[in-house]
């Protein structure tokens, strides 16, 4: 079922699929470097459609399919007496809320349930959380952390960069709804693409909507590519604009953060520009910044281990890590 007021602008909606899953649901995430901390997917696919998104560039990616995993409440109870993390990241790789409600419903009840273990769910979109869903999951407002992506106010570079997502004025209306609601929120200005909204032309009147609706602090990472993300992004994006982008990346490096892939990040100097500009124009409007660690291995010290195997190991060593 497609949210009747989730225009979708000539972009195709996903199809869902409904299928079993084999194996675990909750696996370890590279994304959040936490070691309580572990991911759920309750879809392989999304259907948002990003041109910069990893996980669409893997081989076998469902490309116009969400498959929503439909035994996923029941294998999370039976691991959550099992394993007790102090968060669950829903969902690393998919969105808790494309533009299909059966997913959506089951994202609040996957937060109901961690809610009543006593895990807080993690939520990330670049979607339109219908209002009933907002309703469910206001009812753990404690136990609940939302982060809202939205890398650019601008509808003409978010419908390049995020097709099928809630466009940028719907990512504001869904922070205000959030607000009312009482359900703490963040935002992600994620990801940040050298030239399209990485200046002070850009960001500016970004901060100054976020400022408006009382967001108080926001995370930031630069794009990365790997050979399928600059593959798709030249196939789904205007010729010059996919040049000027991936030229950007040419004397870049290739690092590897911790738990991923290789992957080629833009010079370390363009980056901390970038990020430099970004948390002048944020404290001038009160804002604080947190630049991801994720996107930025060359900036982070080394994740320390201390003791023994802890639930991210656990988790790696039983469970998949993919949905
Ligand atoms: S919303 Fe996230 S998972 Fe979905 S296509 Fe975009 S980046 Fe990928």
């Amino acid at each position: 079922m497609i949210h009747p007021t989730l225009p979708l602008d000539g972009f195709a909606a996903p199809r869902l699929v409904r299928a079993n899953r084999n194996g675990p649901v909750l696996h370890a995430t590279p994304l959040v470097q936490a070691d309580d901390v572990l991911g759920l997917n309750l879809t392989r696919g999304c259907g948002h459609g990003c041109a910069f998104c990893s996980v669409r560039a893997a081989p076998k990616y469902p490309h116009g399919e969400a498959v929503l995993f439909t035994n996923t409440l029941d294998l999370l109870r039976d691991e959550l007496a099992v394993l007790k993390p102090r968060a669950v990241h829903l969902s690393p790789a998919s969105d808790p809320f494309p533009p299909l409600a059966p997913v959506q419903e089951m994202a609040a009840e996957a937060v109901a349930m961690l809610a009543a273990h006593g895990v807080e769910a993690w939520l990330m979109t670049r979607g339109e959380p219908l209002p009933s869903v907002l309703d469910a999951i206001a009812r753990h407002t404690a136990t609940v952390r939302f982060t809202v992506a939205l890398p650019t106010l601008s509808p003409a570079s978010s419908r390049l960069l995020e097709a099928g997502a809630a466009t940028p004025e719907r990512r504001l209306a869904l922070l205000e709804s959030l607000r009312e609601r009482g359900i703490p929120v963040q935002v992600a200005i994620d990801p940040l693409v050298p030239g399209m909204n990485d200046t002070p032309e850009t960001l500016g009147p970004l901060l100054d909507a976020l400022a408006a609706r009382g967001v108080k602090s926001v995370t930031a990472g630069y794009l990365f590519l790997r050979q399928g993300i600059a593959e798709r992004m030249k196939a789904e994006l205007p010729a010059d604009v996919a040049a000027s982008i991936l030229d950007a990346f040419a004397r870049g490096p290739v690092l590897t953060p911790p738990g991923l892939s290789a992957a080629r990040f833009l010079p370390r100097a363009r980056r901390q520009r970038g990020y430099a500009t970004l948390i002048s124009l944020a404290a001038r409007r009160g804002l604080n910044v947190t630049v991801s660690a994720v996107t930025n291995p060359d900036f982070a010290p080394p994740r320390a281990m201390v003791g023994g195997p802890g639930l991210r190991e656990m988790a790696a060593a039983r469970l998949t890590a993919t949905p």
